[in-house]
């Protein structure tokens, strides 16, 4: 999806990850309530099978006529990873094409969205078996790198902070709340966030597991704090060419969010995101701001939150977004995966 927005390019690529059911969920029987059709379309709520007696279109007899309709709402996404993939299916499928884009001078950010325990986490950072996507983007970055060293030199500095209740906090060395600032060359920093160096993508593990340690609570926790905190890692790249000597910075920001529960979406695109007392700021913020982008609208607002503003510059102008949309497959979870799935359709281009 392109969209032109004051003179720059923005793309936006939307993707949905389904994890599998876990056991309470098949235990308890819920119903799966999204169909996969295939790596794009799939169909929340959709009707129940026809019993095979009743093929050729004859009405079925002793239907509860009561019941509650099915949505049956079809819905188009730029990818659908089924129950069936891991991470390195979601990274060859979505972040893989950053890097070139990357290392071309577009910011990069990406983004997991989705209830508390859709499986935010476990795409983002995964576990020992099974890294992440930043993990396995980063390791992408260093060998696409590695190929490029006689052209160009590269340093890279990561940053691992935390917005919790509109206070950022820095992961990897304890301090007190941060502030941003609007540097006019730079734009908005994040004054005292310590950037540390890295050689390699298995300084990254070491810094992840040790940023997570610092957490108002740990990721993988499914309690109220830790949901209700965003977790900001970002790489900043030093490009030098080594035929002129120019410089440029680039940056990846990858965002596993606060848990969408307290957001709930308006329906229809364009609308503004309902406030209430408990609804997390700065994801109100990201989604107006990507419902607008998508819209390619030219005056987007980035101010609002936190997040928001630490991200200006890897959302609007020359950026590409990719937002993966967690669900789960169970009517457990119906309201959330709704929500999470009409959230990820608003932004999308129209
Ligand atoms: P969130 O961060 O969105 O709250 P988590 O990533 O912590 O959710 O996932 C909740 C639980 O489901 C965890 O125990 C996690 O290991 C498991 N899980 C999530 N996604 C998958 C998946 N694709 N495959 C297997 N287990 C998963
Ligand atoms: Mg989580």
């Amino acid at each position: 999806v392109q969209t032109e927005s004051a003179g720059s390019q923005t793309s936006i690529k939307v993707i949905v990850r389904i994890r599998p059911k876990n056991q309470n969920e098949m235990q308890s029987n819920y119903k799966t309530v999204v169909k996969v059709v295939d790596d794009k379309m799939l169909i929340f709520d959709p009707k129940e099978e026809q019993n095979p007696f009743f093929y050729h279109g004859v009405a079925q007899k002793g239907r509860d006529l009561l019941k509650k309709q099915n949505k049956e709402l079809q819905f188009i996404f730029d990818k659908i990873f089924d129950v069936t993939s891991d991470n390195n299916d979601v990274f060859e499928g979505s972040t893989k094409d950053l890097i070139c884009n990357l290392l071309d001078g577009y910011n990069c950010s990406v983004f997991a969205y989705g209830a508390t325990g859709a499986g935010k986490t476990h795409t983002m950072l995964g576990s020992g078996e099974d890294p992440g996507i930043t993990y396995r983007t980063v390791a992408e970055l260093f060998s696409q790198i590695e190929k490029q060293s006689e052209q160009r030199e590269f340093n890279l500095g990561v940053t691992y902070l935390e917005i919790y209740n509109e206070n950022v906090q820095d992961l990897l060395h304890k301090s007190g709340p941060l502030h941003l600032r609007d540097d006019g060359r730079c734009g908005v920093i994040v004054a005292g966030l310590k950037i540390i160096t890295i050689q390699n993508a298995e300084e990254l593990l070491t810094l992840l597991a040790k940023g997570n340690k610092n957490r108002t609570q740990h990721p993988t926790d499914a309690n109220e704090e830790s949901s209700r905190s965003h977790a900001v890692f970002q790489v900043y790249i030093n490009i030098t060419n080594r035929l002129d000597g120019q410089v440029r910075q680039v940056k990846l920001s990858m965002i596993d969010l606060a848990g969408s529960e307290r957001a709930s979406a308006t329906g229809c695109k364009g609308a503004r995101f309902k406030e209430g007392a408990n609804i997390n700021k700065s994801l109100l913020a990201l989604g107006n701001c990507i419902n607008k982008l998508a819209d390619g609208a030219k005056h987007i607002t980035y101010r609002d939150s936190k997040l928001t503003r630490l991200l200006k510059d890897s959302l609007g102008g020359n950026c590409q977004t990719v937002m993966i949309a967690n669900i789960t497959p169970s009517s457990f979870s119906y309201e959330d995966t709704y929500n999470t799935l009409r959230y990820a359709n608003r932004a999308k281009k129209i």
